[in-house]
């Protein structure tokens, strides 16, 4: 199992780790299999989605705060309700194929840590078959 670090910097916030997951796969050694990705966090999630444009990360993270208000008569004494349910919208894990030490992603893909309550140290674990 791989342990990739996550720096996020703002409360709501797509952060691109394509390239951290593509090094650890071709690291690996492993010619055709499986890339599995587990986020470890009830507050943050993993999902992939397009890496081309910008502002679909922005899109998607203004989307999600007005589906999802950060107040809005929530029960969870923490106070980061909108954060759990975020992120149980999202999932908190992909499975790739790999073939050839490559991640087979589409042309525009890309695959974003989504944090949800931010900024924290965070981390991905990845285990790849
Ligand atoms: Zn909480």
């Amino acid at each position: 199992m791989i342990e990739i670090p996550v720096k996020s910097g703002k409360r709501n916030e797509l952060i691109d780790v394509t390239n951290q997951v593509q090094e650890a796969v071709a690291k690996s050694g492993v010619n055709e299999g499986i890339c599995v990705i587990y986020c470890p966090h009830t507050t943050a999630a993993i999902t992939i989605n397009e890496n081309a444009d910008f502002d679909v990360k922005r899109d998607i993270i203004d989307a999600l705060e007005k589906l999802v208000p950060e107040n809005a008569g929530y029960k969870h004494a923490e106070g980061n309700s909108d954060s759990h349910i975020k992120a149980a919208l999202m999932g908190n894990s992909r499975t790739i194929l790999v073939q050839s030490e490559r991640l087979i992603l589409g042309t525009w893909e890309g695959i974003f840590f989504a944090e949800f309550d931010g900024p924290r140290d965070r981390k991905l674990l990845i285990s790849i078959k």
